[in-house]
């Protein structure tokens, strides 16, 4: 008897639901232009435009804020800046969010990129584009020709070499002699005058052994590198795993689901990846076991999400760091825990922006972090890039300013200190 009255009502609001995706099909929107491109999905006649009852699409939801706060116009940033975190031979090749580094950027770019620094108050840059070898040296020329003071460079290890992408059993990272190499490539690097070690993700999540299988980051096939690294005060700054929210199923509970549908590419999420949890625990277990060697975790070490755990990892590992680029948008939105875990670890985080980006984009990091603004973009595109929210300045005192800005990475990365001093004294 309760079985047949629940059925019923069951049924009338499948039929209901059923009718409803018929008329308007999920995300289908016509108008949405780029956002819809190449996902293969159904369109209606339907606008998905949210005027007179009808449903509106995501991506097509432009609130504009009716608060009225205080907005503080800031032009430059206080301090003379140090960002660690920059890809100059890939940004700056093609203009835009989405260049690729097979575009190469001119020494006119880098000359116009100066010139935005001054005009930011950044005094130098971390490139972590250096790649090794012939690579380096063409990058070094690039950066160095002109502007050897604001720039310090950072290598790069290609795995790959030129196997074949689908046959990890031709990439040189199993070619036996692999590892011998990359130490002697490390240590002509050094002496060329590069102050850094940089890991792109794919150290977890491409990096692959020959039978197919993920290379672990913390194999003890690589201490070497690690090792060499501590010996000549190579800094080894390494981007692990993604947002959590990558590692999460695409669905209307994701908070990156906009973005991961226009990036369905950038998922981590199923068996033939490792969780997060995973990721980053190699990672610290490799950071456990060199403590000769600096570690700076990129993007506050991927979990900006989780402030407290980053903290416990600081306290445990003296050795490791964290820079913030990419995650003014995580830290805005929490801006008292944010704080808080700026004064306290003053001593360990960094400034970075994974730019060159542009001066709207840099002034809003400098609004981050020295005003108490509140719910401001924290991109200049018109749909928030990472996550649909707005964020809040954490007004640091300036001690602490200071630290972030400029003087963890003076003390910290070779190179640094006599080029910012330079600049520094002389803007
Ligand atoms: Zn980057």
């Amino acid at each position: 008897m309760t079985r047949r009255c629940l059925t019923l009502p069951l049924l009338v609001i499948t039929a209901v639901v059923v009718a409803v995706l018929a008329r308007y099909p999920v995300a289908a929107d016509p108008a949405g232009g780029a956002l819809q491109s190449g996902l293969g999905v159904e369109t209606s006649d339907a606008p998905l435009d949210g005027q007179e009852g009808r449903p509106l699409a995501l991506e097509r939801f432009r609130p504009r804020s009716m608060l009225k706060v205080p907005e503080t116009d800031i032009r430059r940033a206080m301090f003379p800046v140090v960002d660690v975190h920059t890809h100059p031979q890939i940004r700056l090749g093609k203009p835009g969010e989405n260049s690729d580094d097979t575009a190469r950027a001119t020494s006119e770019a880098v000359d116009e990129f100066v010139r935005l620094m001054d005009e930011q108050n950044i005094a130098v840059c971390v490139s972590l584009d250096g790649g090794l070898g012939a690579k380096l040296e063409d990058h070094r020329r690039l950066l160095w020709t002109k502007h050897r003071e604001r720039f310090v460079i950072f290598a790069n290890i290609d795995f790959k070499g030129r196997g074949e992408q689908t046959k990890p059993e031709s990439w040189d990272c199993n070619r036996p002699e692999f590892v011998e190499r990359t130490v002697e490539q490390l240590r002509a690097a050094q002496a060329s005058g590069v102050s850094g070690l940089k890991f792109f993700k794919e150290f977890g999540l491409g990096v692959r052994n020959a039978d197919g299988s993920l290379a672990a980051i913390d194999d003890a096939k690589w201490d070497p590198i690690w090792r060499v690294c501590g010996q000549l005060k190579l800094v080894v700054l390494i981007h692990t795993a993604d947002p959590l929210a990558f590692f999460e199923p695409i669905d209307a509970t994701n908070e990156r689901w906009e973005e991961l549908r226009r990036h369905p590419d950038w998922s981590f999420h199923g068996p033939q990846w490792p969780t997060h949890e995973q990721l980053l625990a190699a990672f610290l277990r490799v950071v456990k076991k060199h403590r000769e060697t600096t570690f700076i975790a990129a993007h506050v070490a991927n979990l900006p999400e989780d402030l407290a755990t980053v903290g416990g990892w600081l306290d445990a590992h003296p050795n490791l760091n964290v820079e913030i680029a990419a995650r003014i948008a995580e830290l805005g939105r929490q801006p008292v825990t944010a704080r808080k875990f700026f004064v306290k670890y003053a001593d360990r985080i960094l400034f970075g922006t994974d730019g060159p980006r542009s001066a709207e984009r840099l002034k809003l990091h400098w609004r981050f972090l020295e005003t108490q603004d509140e719910y401001f973009p924290y991109a200049e595109s018109p749909f928030p890039p990472q996550g649909f929210w707005r964020i809040y300045g954490v007004g640091l005192p300036d001690d602490v300013l200071r630290k972030v800005y400029y003087e963890n990475a003076v003390r910290s990365i070779p190179g640094v200190a006599e080029r910012w001093r330079r600049v520094a004294e002389t803007k």
